[in-house]
């Protein structure tokens, strides 16, 4: 549904149904100004809900969060979703039968996985063990990059976040119930002597944390001469109760957690993901208390995609001062976003402005800031 477009012989314009303002792009998508989003959320609330409403219906998602008070109490992440029988989770992949919500996500996962040769293109390659050698000899098996190794990227097909741009959405296509499902052992079976590392990522390893830390947990007794470091990429908006045994198995295994905060404003976090952010910024608190036990190789790394007209200079200003504070060495990464999903038509972010954003974040305090991606700026 978009509010406030008018046709004509020059093509479709696009207005803010709060002020009338034209807007491109992500605002095209919304029918909403990132300002009228920061300042008038009330007016603006219920078109973005339709909006993500509308996404998920496509795809056979339930289009907000069961929280039926009889119904089973999942509180693997921020949704605490309360599942009846033949209800599914917000994420889509967990449901309300009692055996398949023992199951499911638990001990076998909607996941699939590929090796990729180190160093790789991950969002962490500057700072970590397999891109530089940070942490050698205990963490790393080289002093520089771990040519010769592999990273084990494990792709998990569901997600509790609903984001508007998802860089990865076409695993919505494939409704759960009708997934390839995989066992713990079964992951535990793809690393070879040659795995140096292990991504989760996904879609987002939260709805299916316990399986992923069953397999971690699984690969670290059947490999105790050879230590895989355990990473994950994820929104970050679980339990604390999760993130910190997140936290611990990276912390030991010389792997880290790599948390995409997504926008600093509430609003504009909704506005695109389809939730608010104050969870995944307590839980990022939380991970940099961890991170400071274990400083080097850094184990929480932060990004933020760059998403023209919604999250630019003002967001990764308010974010970088947030990181700031916490840790001026964390390091926090800038990414170039590829039009996607719903924003498949919108522009990609400008060198310009990305390069202004760089400056912001260090300005803001924080000394190890990255420009990633920057063959989509334009
Ligand atoms: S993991 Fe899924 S079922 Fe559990 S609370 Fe989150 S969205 Fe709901
Ligand atoms: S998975 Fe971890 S160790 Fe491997 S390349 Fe990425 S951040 Fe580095």
């Amino acid at each position: 549904m978009l509010i406030g477009r008018q046709s004509g012989l020059g093509g479709s314009r696009f207005f803010c149904a709060v002020c009338g303002c034209e807007v491109e792009g992500a605002g095209a998508v919304l029918g909403l100004c990132a300002a009228c989003v920061r300042a008038h959320w009330p007016e603006s609330r219920d078109q973005i809900a339709d909006l993500h409403a509308a996404s998920r219906r496509r795809f056979g998602l339930p289009q907000a969060p069961p929280r039926h008070p009889d119904g089973l109490h999942c509180a693997l992440c921020a949704h605490e979703c309360r599942l009846r029988p033949g209800e599914s989770g917000y994420c889509g992949v967990r449901s309300g039968e009692a055996e398949s919500f023992r199951r499911d996500g638990r001990r076998r996962a909607l996941v699939s996985w590929y090796h990729d040769p180190l160093p790789t293109n991950c969002v962490a390659d500057w700072v970590c063990p397999g891109g530089t050698g940070a942490g050698f000899p205990q963490y790393a098996r080289d002093q520089g990059p771990e040519v010769g190794y592999f990273n084990l990227a494990v792709f998990f097909e569901s997600c509790n976040f609903n984001c508007l741009y998802c860089q990865n959405w076409t695993f919505k296509r494939r409704p759960p119930r009708s997934g390839q499902w995989s066992l713990v052992t079964d992951l535990a079976q793809a690393v070879t002597p040659s795995t140096s590392c292990l991504c989760f990522f996904g879609g987002d390893p939260i709805p299916q944390l316990p399986f992923a830390l069953r397999s971690a947990q699984l690969i670290g007794l059947e490999r105790p001469q050879q230590p895989v470091r355990i990473c994950w990429e994820t929104n970050g908006a679980t339990h604390p109760g999760w993130l910190r045994a997140m936290a611990r198995i990276s912390s030991a295994t010389g792997g880290c957690v790599k948390v995409d905060l997504k926008a600093w404003d509430p609003h504009i976090h909704e506005a695109l993901c389809g939730f608010p952010n104050d969870r995944v910024l307590r839980n990022f608190e939380l991970l940099a208390g961890f991170a400071r036990a274990r400083p080097d190789p850094p184990l929480v790394v932060a990004s933020t995609l760059l998403v023209p007209g919604y999250v630019g200079v003002e967001e990764v200003s308010g974010l970088a001062a947030f990181i700031a504070r916490l840790g001026p060495d964390i390091p926090y990464s800038l990414l170039g976003f590829a039009p996607q999903f719903l924003f498949e038509h919108s522009p990609t972010a400008s060198r310009r402005e990305a390069e202004a954003c760089l400056r912001a974040a260090k300005k803001a305090g924080l000394r190890r800031v990255r420009l990633a991606n920057r063959h989509l700026l334009h």
